[in-house]
């Protein structure tokens, strides 16, 4: 375990080890909210389970977290429905692009998993079944989870996302034909475009995702979020299925269960350990933060703390 000098001069040296050939990808630009942030942004927290805290950089600005609070969206639906959510959502990996139309196809409607966006809509499927206000009741969840009541939803990334929003269109009416969405279309679209449009910095993420390292309880809030058993089913997910195609390639190299989103931000957790949040926009060809990736492979190594 290393002390709390050394994650800062960590960070401080990972940096300072990039070179020019480093500074690779592109921003999102599916919609003009991501494209207009600035590319060189980077910041990096992380918090022990001891409720130490230790961060680089632009890691108190709050971003795009995008599909990070997928976790989060299922977390509260295992929460409220149990295990039964599994009846309607997979547990597998899913090789295929996030918004895949044809693996629902093959599979009838049920998604491999809750991360990708079919998967992650008949989570808000299950929300907007069971909470009376779910955007409200979901945004609660999170604050509470965090400890920080600033969390909110972006108005103008959600609009953007419903203007753009063909496929995840279409996945909603080709799972609705297939009898696994219950609810209206809008209604669990307008959910599912707000929970993309939550904003967060490294430090509130970081926060936010501590209960995934310490069995279900944010030490910081002493929160009861979800069961340890639980926690183990949700790090097992992110650990196969965080990372959309590149799930395999993040497991290889840094060896911690993970969530990203196309807004440049990658959470990791060390379970008993620590969660930690990178923030860099530009992403590498699989739809991954470029420069996340190579922070958290270089964390790990330099503190020899991968879970394997
Ligand atoms: N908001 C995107 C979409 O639904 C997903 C973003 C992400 O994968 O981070 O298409």
């Amino acid at each position: 375990m290393t002390n709390a000098t050394d994650y800062q001069n960590i960070f401080r040296e990972i940096v300072s080890e990039f070179k020019i050939a480093d500074d690779c990808g592109e921003v999102a630009t599916y919609i003009p909210e991501l494209g207009k942030v600035d590319p060189e942004k980077l910041g990096i927290h992380l918090t022990t389970v001891q409720k130490f805290h230790y961060s680089f950089g632009d890691s108190n600005d709050k971003f795009s977290i995008q599909s990070i609070a997928k976790v989060l969206s299922l977390t509260l639906a295992l929460k409220i429905m149990g295990k039964d959510i599994w009846k309607r959502v997979g547990v597998e990996p899913s090789g295929s692009a996030f918004n895949s139309l044809v693996q629902l196809e093959y599979e009838k409607g049920i998604p491999r998993n809750p991360f990708i966006n079919a998967g992650a809509i008949v989570i808000c499927d299950i929300l907007v079944t069971c909470l009376n206000n779910p955007k409200l009741e979901l945004l609660e969840f999170i604050r509470k989870t965090s400890g920080v009541e600033s969390i909110d939803y972006s108005s103008k990334i959600a609009d953007s996302e419903k203007l753009t929003g063909f496929r995840n269109y279409a996945l909603t009416y080709f799972m609705k034909d297939f009898g696994n969405i219950y609810n209206e279309v809008e209604p669990v679209l307008d959910l599912y475009f707000h929970l993309c449009s939550i904003e967060m910095s490294c430090k509130e993420l970081a926060q936010a995702f501590l209960f995934l390292a310490s069995g279900g309880v944010n030490p910081i809030t002493n929160e009861t979020v979800i069961s340890p058993r639980r926690t183990k089913r949700i790090n097992s997910i992110m650990q196969m299925c965080g990372f959309y195609d590149e799930a395999g390639e993040f497991a290889f190299r840094t060896g911690l269960p993970g969530k990203s989103g196309v807004g440049g931000g990658i959470v990791a957790i060390h379970p008993g350990k620590y969660s930690i949040a990178v923030w860099s926009p530009k992403l590498n060809i699989n739809g991954n933060s470029y420069k996340g990736m190579k922070v958290l492979e270089a964390v790990t190594t330099k503190t020899m703390s991968s879970i394997f």
